[in-house]
């Protein structure tokens, strides 16, 4: 315990290398294991240093928390299916966030009490020599930024949750009040911040959190589906720098550190994947509120009834194992269906049967940042069969049959074709130019966007209607009876 103590900072030193170290793991999916280790052992040593070192700790409280977190994380760890991950990472964000509003909250009120204490014993303790030092403005600064980072990352981040796992309450809001009532919300809490940064007046302090906890849900609420994988990266750069700002509160230095890594990754993760998307990071951060557009989340306009020619998996299946080359597409339906190892397995026979099979990956296909990597990782596809999307772009032409499993908006031509299109712009897998089409999902209902998509209308286009997984595993089949 007192190596512990005299040695605090070279812990936090180690813990900190040890982060970079994981997020230098976690860039490459043969490396992402080991970067793992490093983060758990690197939050090991930052949790049990801060135990030791904390001033004056009430044991049974900190542990109890411990404890009790320990429980509901590895109880959600064992249980969370891969499909959920996304809103389980997003409600990660949050909880990151309440912590920074409770901390600051906390910090606030100790220090109040300390003040009310002093002023009421001033006499006796200026008698005694004890000094009460007020808190500082940057300390104040500190507090004012922590709180309201994490206020908007609280509510923000509930609000992604909600629309990630599809609930009713999460609905995308629109109108002409919206940028207004943003922009009101915003001027408001800044007044707010700063004549508390300004009086330390504690009625504009609370003022100041609940516009901030307001302002959270009106940011997000009303960005679009083009816009929603920026905006989850966003969310957890925020979450970092919310972290960061109770560092500085808690005089925590590993706690600063390790802020300050999240919400840079997050940030240069926001902006490849702006770049990805072809916006700009004002356009997503301000679509709502700048006068940009944001990507709207549903289609207008009156639906005509299109053709679409359908097939069976065991047409499919004859059709593919008859190819040169195939590509498969996989999106958010692989994820749902959880179809990645029977995916893995046509692959599989089809390679047996000489056909050159790829994957290709769009950025941000499915529902988190490297969604489709990390679950064909799972599946032990092997790597150098993973191609992204400027990689395999240009192959399309050249490729007998492209096989679209479960994705919809990134593969929509529409944002290639149709400048009236919302996601108009966004870079998409060219899989319409390939020789023969063939698109795997359970209905003709339309993707995360709410698009109605051209692909499926195309004459090379073949649509095989099932769950993702069930029509793999025919195809499979399929592909096998032929062969014997
Ligand atoms: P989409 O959401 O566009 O389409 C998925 C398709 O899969 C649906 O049309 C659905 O059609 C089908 N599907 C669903 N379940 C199954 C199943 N069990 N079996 C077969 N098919 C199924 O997915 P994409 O991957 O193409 O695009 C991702 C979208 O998500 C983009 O709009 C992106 O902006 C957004 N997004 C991405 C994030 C990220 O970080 N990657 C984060 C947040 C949003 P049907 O119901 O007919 O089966």
């Amino acid at each position: 315990m007192e190596f512990i103590q005299a040695n605090a900072n070279w812990l936090y030193l180690v813990g900190a290398i040890l982060f970079i170290l994981t997020l230098r793991g976690l860039s490459g999916p043969k490396t992402a294991i080991q970067g793992n280790r490093y983060g758990m052992v690197a939050m090991a040593i930052a949790v049990v240093t801060t135990f030791f070192v904390a001033n004056h700790p009430v044991f049974w409280m900190i542990g109890g928390a411990m404890v009790l977190g320990a429980i509901v994380g590895i109880a959600r760890a064992r249980t969370v299916p891969m499909t959920q991950m996304p809103e389980t990472v997003a409600l990660m964000h949050s909880l990151v966030g309440l912590a920074a509003v409770l901390i600051a909250i906390a910090a606030i009120l100790h220090n109040n009490q300390l003040t009310a204490l002093f002023t009421q014993n001033e006499a006796a303790l200026t008698a005694a020599g004890i000094q009460h030092t007020h808190m500082s403005k940057v300390h104040l600064f500190e507090l004012f930024v922590g709180c309201f980072v994490g206020a908007i990352t609280f509510t923000a981040s509930v609000f992604a949750y909600g629309k990630l796992a599809a609930k009713k309450w999460a609905k995308t809001i629109s109108g002409a009040w919206v940028k207004p009532v943003q922009a009101l919300v915003f001027i408001a809490m800044l007044a707010c911040g700063v004549y508390f940064f300004t009086t330390g007046n504690m009625q504009a302090f609370w003022a100041m959190t609940a516009l901030a906890l307001v302002l959270g849900w009106v940011w997000i609420a009303p960005v679009g589906g083009g816009d929603m994988p920026v905006v989850v990266s966003l969310l957890n750069s925020f979450s970092g720098w919310a972290a960061a700002g109770i560092g500085f509160t808690l005089e925590n230095n590993m706690l600063i550190v390790a802020g300050s890594l999240v919400g840079s990754s997050g940030a240069i993760l926001s902006y490849i994947m702006c770049k990805a998307m072809n916006r700009s990071i004002i356009n997503v951060l301000f679509g709502g509120a700048m006068g940009g557009t944001a990507a709207p989340t549903a289609a207008s306009g009156d639906k005509v009834q299109r053709n679409h020619r359908s097939g069976s998996a065991d047409d499919a299946g004859f059709l593919m194992s008859n190819a040169d080359s195939v590509v498969i597409v996989p999106g958010y339906g692989m994820a749902q269906g959880r179809a990645q190892n029977a995916v893995k397995e046509l692959a599989h026979i089809l390679k047996e049967q000489g056909v050159t099979v790829r994957f290709a990956i769009h950025p941000v296909a499915g529902r988190m940042p490297g969604h489709m990597n990390v679950l064909l990782a799972e599946a032990d596809v092997a790597y150098e069969d993973i191609l992204e999307m400027d990689e395999i772009n240009s192959d399309f032409p050249a490729t007998d049959v492209v096989l679209v499993i479960g994705a919809n908006d990134v593969v929509n031509p529409a944002a290639k074709d149709d400048p009236t299109s919302p996601i108009y712009g966004m870079p998409i897998l060219e899989a319409h130019r390939a020789r023969t089409i063939m698109v795997i999902k359970r209905s003709m209902a339309t993707g995360y966007a709410g698009l109605d998509n051209d692909l499926f209308y195309n004459d090379k286009t073949m649509m095989i209607f099932g769950d993702a997984k069930k029509v793999v595993e025919d195809m499979t089949k399929a592909i096998n009876g032929s062969s014997h």
